[in-house]
């Protein structure tokens, strides 16, 4: 047990509000990865960093389970963020040698790229959305000028 191990990661960008956690569930009940993997679980991976298991938690391959759909951010009743804690965690395991760098490397490009295609997704979307706007009010001005 390392009793140091919650502030050294509410010390770090992104583990601030580790503190704040009442252990409600509501992160793992709304997690994708959990309904697939029922071994994965947010709310017990907090509870372990709050109670020091530092080595257990920075060796564990539930670390790269996660898929940052941020789905735990938004519903945590807390503002904990857990999605950010994920990443401290990922860089504590990296810097304690448990993993390579170059892993940790590999998955925010992973991350980030899966980030860009969805904002693609979500722009083709709205572009869309408003040809589909611009042709209503098109419509609705041509009715003006008929009349
Ligand atoms: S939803 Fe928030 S408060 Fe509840 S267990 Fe998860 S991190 Fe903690
Ligand atoms: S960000 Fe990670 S932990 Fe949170 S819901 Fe998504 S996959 Fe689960």
């Amino acid at each position: 047990m390392d009793k140091n191990f919650k502030k050294e990661v509410s010390a770090r960008p992104g583990g601030e509000n580790i503190n704040y956690c009442y252990s409600c569930g509501t992160c793992t009940a709304t997690c994708p990865i959990s309904e697939l993997d029922r071994s994965y679980n947010p709310r017990l991976i907090i509870k372990k960093v709050l109670l020091g298991m530092k080595e257990e938690v920075l060796k564990s391959d539930d670390l790269w389970k996660c898929i940052q759909c941020h789905r735990c951010v938004a519903h945590c009743p807390q503002n904990v963020k857990f999605a950010d804690i994920m990443r401290v965690l990922r860089e504590m395991s990296c810097e304690a040698g448990y993993y390579p760098e170059s892993l940790l490397q590999e998955i925010n490009e992973l991350d980030k790229s899966v980030r860009n295609y969805r904002l693609d997704l979500v722009k083709k979307h709205l572009n869309g959305g408003k040809r589909l706007e611009q042709a209503i009010t098109g419509l609705a001005g041509g009715d003006e000028e008929d009349g």
